[in-house]
């Protein structure tokens, strides 16, 4: 395809195995059900049409929370995110130092691997999500700044891993930099958020940046977020600051569409793609092929054709427990966008 697609990550969990997770004293095979949640979700993805395609992210915690996976310096009591419908979702704390990854992202994407022949993308956490696990405190021998070296070298790693192993891209899930403005509104945070981000992707060079993405949204968890009342137009000039070639762009379930494509145009430069947001994750209707078609009509007055590519909003269950989206519905919206793209690239092509 002339305008590429692709996912951003997870696709939810099946009944049994959320069952499995959540009650681990159970007398459920674990590691079987993931084996087969693995297989069951590769070749329903290849099934959609989709060139290139994940993990579902079957066997991780979260998409934030898997390098912290077996750390025994956490405590519980970490910064709090909180959902339009009151639920909330915490992060730990770290203890003491140094900052090691307990788990990294390769050892998704090299099992995936095994078992298709498409393309498969990866999807990493941000230094800026985890450097919220230092407490405000400080702690003691372990200084703020030796752990933000720490923690920039393990996100390097996690990244370089990927690529090494043949990542079709990897992309980093930004989710708290519109959340950021929200809890900053000067723009103060968020800024911080980006340098920091930029000290990792400074990291790589030009050719490895084209590799790199940039994953944004709202949130999206039970089918609830956590920052859309934040304006988009406060992200979206810093956002393009980021030294990589790929942004995921939330944008099917903005209700000012053109508005927000607008300020896209204007900060997007040469060497990025915008793959932009053709699929409401968080709407349980399933989007027609004619409805997407016409998300990427729109997108295509604003975005030049060599540099636009559609996505969904957000992953389908960024947390593991996460069943408010059925894995049919996940992989029906799949095909639509992929079949919606389709439609829309022969009439742009025409
Ligand atoms: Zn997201």
């Amino acid at each position: 395809m002339k305008i590429p697609s692709e996912p951003i990550g997870s696709i939810p969990r099946s009944p049994e195995l959320v069952a499995a997770i959540t009650n681990p004293s159970g007398n459920a095979d674990l590691q079987k059900l993931y084996a087969d949640a693995i297989t069951d979700t590769l070749k329903h993805l290849e099934k959609t049409g989709s060139p290139v395609i994940t993990d579902g992210e079957q066997t991780k915690s979260s998409f934030a929370t898997y390098p912290l996976e077996g750390l025994t310096n956490l405590t519980a009591e970490g910064m709090r995110i909180d959902f339009e419908d009151g639920h909330s979702r915490q992060l730990p704390l770290l203890t003491s130092g140094p900052f090691r990854y307990g788990n990294y992202a390769v050892k998704y994407l090299t099992a995936a691997q095994k078992l298709t022949s498409l393309p498969v993308k990866q999807a990493v956490i941000s230094a800026s999500a985890l450097s919220l696990i230092y407490p405000a405190a400080g702690i003691e021998g372990y200084s703020q700044a030796e752990f933000i070296a720490d923690l920039i070298n393990e996100c390097e790693k996690d990244i370089r891993s990927c690529l090494e192993q043949g990542a079709y891209k990897v992309q980093m899930d930004f989710t708290e930099g519109r959340l950021s403005l929200k809890l900053d509104p000067s723009g103060g945070v968020l800024k911080h958020f980006i340098d920091l981000n930029n000290q990792v992707f400074d990291r790589f060079t030009k050719e490895e940046q084209q590799k790199l993405g940039v994953h944004v949204c709202p949130g999206g968890d039970h089918d609830s977020t956590h920052s859309a009342d934040i304006d988009y137009a406060g992200l979206i000039p810093a956002l393009f600051t980021l030294n990589v070639g790929s942004f995921y762009l939330q944008l099917a379930s903005e209700p000012d569409r053109p508005k927000v494509l607008q300020i896209i145009k204007q900060h997007l430069k040469p060497s990025q793609k915008a793959f932009v947001g053709v699929i409401d994750v968080l709407n349980p209707v399933i989007e027609s092929k004619e409805e997407v078609r016409d998300r990427v009509l729109e997108a295509a007055e604003f975005i030049p054709l060599n540099q636009l590519g559609t996505t969904d909003d957000c992953g389908f269950s960024p947390f593991c427990d996460d069943v408010s989206t059925t894995r049919e519905t996940a992989f029906a919206k799949i095909k639509a966008r992929i079949e919606g793209t389709a439609l829309a690239e022969k009439e742009l092509l025409a």
